[in-house]
């Protein structure tokens, strides 16, 4: 952030501000920490805020500090309408185009107030007032400390905050393993514990609740799973049948595309999750080393992310889908062998 947005954003809540902080749709846990942590630190001042989620996210993200006041848009509509409307400031946390929180779009895209974006997703939209945005950042979470830091405010940081940044900053980085993860990324962990953030509660609570259901969901998925050599690619498929055949809750799909990575030579993940009631394939996509899969997920499946975890989607059925999938892979052959 430069002098001159930190100035602008000191101005905006100097003084009490209606605030509404939005996570992307489908949060994940860096999008749900970062919102929450902040949820807490404007709360520590004499403002009104209300976090609103697009719509539901995992049970696994549900026992984070404040995860009462989220509302959610699909669920409390006319609440979370009435807080749009009121609004005099508006958080965007974790996404970089107001595409990427479903039906909350047209609202957002209509809506007069002061938008502040804190992302570290690549190409940004230039919607926002100020605009935070750090593509090298490990997560929004991280970003999130360092705006604190910024306002002069680290010493709002409760342990409650700490926890939900700390939260986003793990889930984001692979447990501190991405590419992402700076030393910054590790000084800035120590001091959310130092805070308070209690690190393998935390772990436990995002990690260790399986269900017997999603774990032989996993073993659908790892039987399904296709190994192509030759382009250093290894895919899985899931339909919606096998979902609904293990009691398929939202969050349990979650982390199954990295499985492909940890298979010897290989570089290029991918999952296609049918979801009839969207009538689309969601497709994650993941890569070790150069190969850009937010390039891949943009220019081929209406997506974007990072350089090594994207998502995106398809509209086909998924046999069409995976035909489009092998077809444009044989184009990417010489990337993927270099
Ligand atoms: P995931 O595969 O876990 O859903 O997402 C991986 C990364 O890609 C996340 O940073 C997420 O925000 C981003 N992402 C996921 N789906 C989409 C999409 O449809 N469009 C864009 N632009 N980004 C996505
Ligand atoms: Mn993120």
């Amino acid at each position: 952030m430069n002098l001159e947005d930190i100035a602008t954003v000191k101005s905006i809540l100097s003084q009490p501000q209606k605030i509404v902080i939005i996570p992307h749709k489908n949060p994940d846990g860096d999008a749900m920490g970062s919102c929450l942590g902040l949820y807490g630190y404007l709360k520590s001042f004499d403002h009104e805020v209300a976090v609103i989620a697009p719509n539901d996210y995992p049970k696994f993200l549900k026992w984070m500090p404040n995860n009462e006041v989220v509302l959610n848009f699909e669920k409390e509509n006319s609440q979370a309408k009435k807080c749009l409307e009121e609004a005099t400031v508006v958080f965007t946390l974790d996404f970089n185009d107001l595409s990427r929180t479903g039906q909350l779009h047209t609202i957002l895209e209509e809506k007069e107030a002061d938008f502040i974006m804190i992302d570290h997703h690549q190409q940004p939209k230039d919607y926002a007032r100020v605009t935070y945005s750090d593509v090298t950042m490990s997560s929004t979470c991280e970003m999130v400390y360092n705006f604190m830091e910024y306002l002069g405010g680290l010493d709002k940081m409760d342990k409650d905050i700490a926890t939900n940044l700390y939260t986003g900053i793990m889930t984001d980085t692979g447990s501190f393993k991405y590419r992402s993860t700076s030393s910054r990324t590790h000084k800035v962990v120590a001091d959310l514990i130092d805070r308070g953030a209690n690190n393998m509660e935390i772990h436990q609570q995002v990690f260790d609740t399986n269900s017997p259901s999603r774990l032989h969901l996993l073993g659908v998925a790892l039987s399904n799973m296709v190994i192509l050599p030759e382009y250093k690619t290894a895919y899985i498929t899931i339909t919606q049948d096998e979902l609904d055949a293990h009691d398929f809750k939202k969050g349990d799909t979650e982390g199954f595309v990295n499985y492909g990575l940890t298979l010897e030579g290989i570089v290029f993940a991918v999952i296609f999750i049918e979801n009839k009631e969207e009538g689309i394939i969601k497709i994650s996509f993941r890569s070790v080393g150069d190969f850009s899969v937010n390039e891949f997920a943009r220019t081929h499946f209406n997506g974007g992310g990072h350089d090594n975890a994207a998502g995106g989607r398809s509209d086909e059925n998924m046999d069409v889908t995976i035909e489009k999938f092998n077809t444009i892979l044989k184009t990417y052959k010489l990337q993927l062998n270099p």
